[in-house]
């Protein structure tokens, strides 16, 4: 029986060595996309709705399934009265296929919905190396129309077993930090029980949903939207039936005849394991199939200006830029204050007589690169441009340093934004730009805006946020951007494809920078975790508290600095350079818990291409002068060389000894490295 199908089937194309296939079975208008590692099989049926069948684990044969009395699909979109989703009956009109950059190949099927409201398009999408089916959804009306709701995650599944376990985690957060970055693990056991996970810019979760049941069998969720949305999972009954619904918050976004509406992309992974594994599918995801491509011996050691707070000026910065390049600092940065005022972007002529392009060739004349902060959604009411269009203002306040904010996605905002932006990269020879601001994705209810006063979400996501920097992007390709917005308020899947890193916790200390690092890396590629250092007095356990993950942002004033923690700093700056490459290639292993004073936290990397590992084990009050830990990620039969940055010793262990257990000292208010190395 399944020889005759599969002989049926019908190569969609020919001739590419990628080991993604598309096949179609015309009798039984099924789609089967295959990569080797997962298999995913969509259908039109006999009662022509367009639906999922099932995606597999290949290797596994883990199984996720459409449930039979419910249909499953990618489409959910509410026009007026009408949603068109899995029950609605469609005829395919066109189904093309393409290969895509990274690796990719796209199966596109153009479907129109037998009321004839218009024209959807379905793209799916199968990455070599990649247990991940990233689609989107678009849809051109016929008529006018307005789309009232939009799903990213419109699916039913069933296949768990027993309690289904998921992970969520908190971003940055705002007044108060003492909730930021936590996991939260919930378990769905009975009927109706759900997980709410609430992302975007200004809310309180990233991105990011994992499940796994109670055999380890593990689904994860990403989209790619920077505005708001809720993202539920249902427990639907007693066999594990889960139902996801994903919507956009707010939508109300008036379409013309012709034109299309996107649902922002989004992806469903597979794996098998624990949150690390999760973690570490997820973040190779990011890190080859989304990620904006990272500069050349990234991540940077990078300096920056806060520690002045506004109180900068071009003398005590060129001071500050010599020692940071004898340190080997990479990326100089300047900070808010340099401008005339928020909104009004040309330098300070008290604070820079010399203006700021002398100070850019400075930096870059020392072999660094030069990097403004820039807070392009924000304006103080005196700046020239609110003066000129007060009507550009949002509707809402934020008050970013006193200031007003503007709407992205009017479209005078928006180009006059870019333009500036561009004006400042050109007169200033800028390298990198600090994008930060209160919220990236503003709520503006305003009328006489461009967008409907009803749409401000998807609107100042899409065409505000998105737009500006892309459009930006374009036009000086030469640019990294930095993702902030006071810390990581808005760590989702578009980001990544916008900017090279993200800030994750503010100037927040040790301790907070090591819980914002412990959550990320379950989620993100390691890089995109970038951190700031404000202390003077150092001592390994805080330089090593910052030294972990992607860019490390020195915000010390240098020429106020001891000798002695200069000395510090630059040797620890020259280890980091040490393992800095390999960093971003590594899996990260949490072998201890969420971090906090009164225990040993040790986190792990493992970098599968030279088969090292790094602990990194961190002690403040702790009580314990020791902590056993199990290394992870490693070849049970082979041997490795362990040595310890301050206990120098070096042993030597087999990767069976080390997973069950090494023992790593730490003195009070220190911290320890753990070098692990196959052994000659
Ligand atoms: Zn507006």
């Amino acid at each position: 029986m399944v020889r005759v199908v599969l002989a049926l089937l019908m190569p969609l194309y020919a001739g590419v060595a990628a080991d993604v296939t598309f096949t179609f079975d015309n009798a039984s208008r099924t789609w089967n996309l295959s990569n080797g590692l997962i298999q995913a099989s969509f259908e039109l049926n006999q009662q022509d709705k367009f639906r999922l069948r099932e995606l597999v684990l290949a290797g596994r044969g883990d199984s996720w399934r459409s449930p039979n009395d419910v249909s499953s699909s990618p489409i959910r979109i509410q026009v007026g009265e009408i949603t068109l989703n899995g029950d609605t009956s469609f005829r395919l009109l066109e189904q093309r296929e393409a290969t895509i950059p990274r690796g990719g190949r796209r199966l596109t099927l153009q479907l129109a919905d037998s009321s004839d409201l218009g024209v959807i398009e379905v793209d799916l999408e199968l990455y070599s190396g990649q247990p991940v089916l990233r689609y989107r959804v678009r849809f051109r009306p016929a008529q006018t129309s307005v789309i009232r709701r939009a799903g990213m995650l419109p699916w039913n599944l069933e296949g768990g077993s027993g309690p289904i376990s998921t992970l969520h985690l908190n971003q940055w957060l705002r007044p108060d930090t003492t909730d930021s970055f936590l996991l939260n693990r919930r378990t769905l056991s009975s009927p109706g029980q759900q997980t709410l996970v609430r992302s975007g810019a200004y809310q309180r979760h990233m991105g990011y949903l994992a499940l796994r049941d109670s055999t380890d069998k593990g689904l994860f969720a990403g989209w790619e939207f920077d505005g708001r949305a809720d993202i539920i999972v249902q427990r639907v009954n007693d066999e594990g039936r889960l139902s996801f619904s994903g919507l956009i918050t707010g939508l109300n976004r008036r379409v013309e005849a012709g034109q299309w509406f996107h649902v922002p992309g989004a992806f469903l992974g597979l794996f098998r394991g624990d949150w690390d594994d999760a973690g570490w599918t997820v973040q190779q995801f990011g890190e080859k199939i989304l990620a904006q491509p990272a500069p050349a011996k990234f991540p940077w050691v990078v300096w920056n200006s806060w520690r002045y707070q506004q109180n900068i000026d071009e003398v005590t910065l060129r001071h500050n830029a010599e020692i940071a390049a004898s340190l080997g600092v990479e990326l100089f940065v300047v900070d808010l204050g340099w401008a005339e005022a928020i909104g009004e972007w040309r330098a300070d002529p008290q604070k820079f007589p010399s203006g700021m392009r002398a100070l850019a060739d400075y930096v870059h004349s020392l072999g660094m690169k030069f990097g403004l902060h820039i807070a392009f959604a924000e304006a103080a009411p005196e700046s020239r441009v609110l003066q000129e269009n007060p009507e550009w203002a949002t509707s809402d306040r934020y008050w970013y340093f006193g200031a007003e904010s503007l709407c992205l996605s009017h479209r005078p905002v928006r180009e006059w934004i870019a333009s500036e932006l561009i004006r400042v990269i050109d007169e200033y020879d800028v390298d990198w730009i600090l994008q930060d601001g209160e919220n990236m994705v503003k709520r503006c209810t305003r009328r006489g805006h461009t967008h409907s006063p009803a749409d401000w979400n998807y609107s100042n996501a899409v065409d505000g946020l998105n737009w500006v920097v892309q459009h930006v992007q374009k036009q000086r390709p030469q640019v990294h951007w930095e993702n902030c917005e006071d810390g990581g308020n808005m760590l989702t899947f578009n980001m990544l494809q916008n900017y090279v890193t993200s800030i994750t916790s503010d100037d927040s200390g040790p301790l907070v920078t090591r819980q914002a690092v412990h959550a990320m890396t379950y989620v993100f590629p390691l890089r995109y975790t970038d951190r700031y250092m404000p202390n003077d007095a150092l001592t390994n356990y805080i330089t090593r508290s910052f030294m972990f993950g992607g860019p490390w942002i020195v915000m010390t004033r240098l020429p106020e600095m001891e000798p002695q923690y200069l000395q510090i700093l630059r040797d620890e700056i020259a280890l980091y350079k040490t393992f800095r490459e390999i960093l971003p290639e590594s899996r990260v292993f949490h072998l201890t818990n969420r971090p906090t004073e009164e225990f040993i936290d040790v986190i792990q990397s493992y970098h599968p291409p030279t088969g090292w590992a790094m602990l990194f084990a961190y002690r403040w009050e702790a009580n314990e002068a020791r902590r056993t830990v199990q290394v992870r990620g490693l070849d049970a039969t082979r041997t490795y060389d362990v040595r310890f940055q301050e206990g120098r010793r070096i042993l030597r262990m087999s990767g069976a000894q080390l997973q069950a257990g090494l023992t790593i000292e730490v003195p009070r208010y220190t911290a320890e490295i753990v070098w692990i190395r196959p052994a000659e």
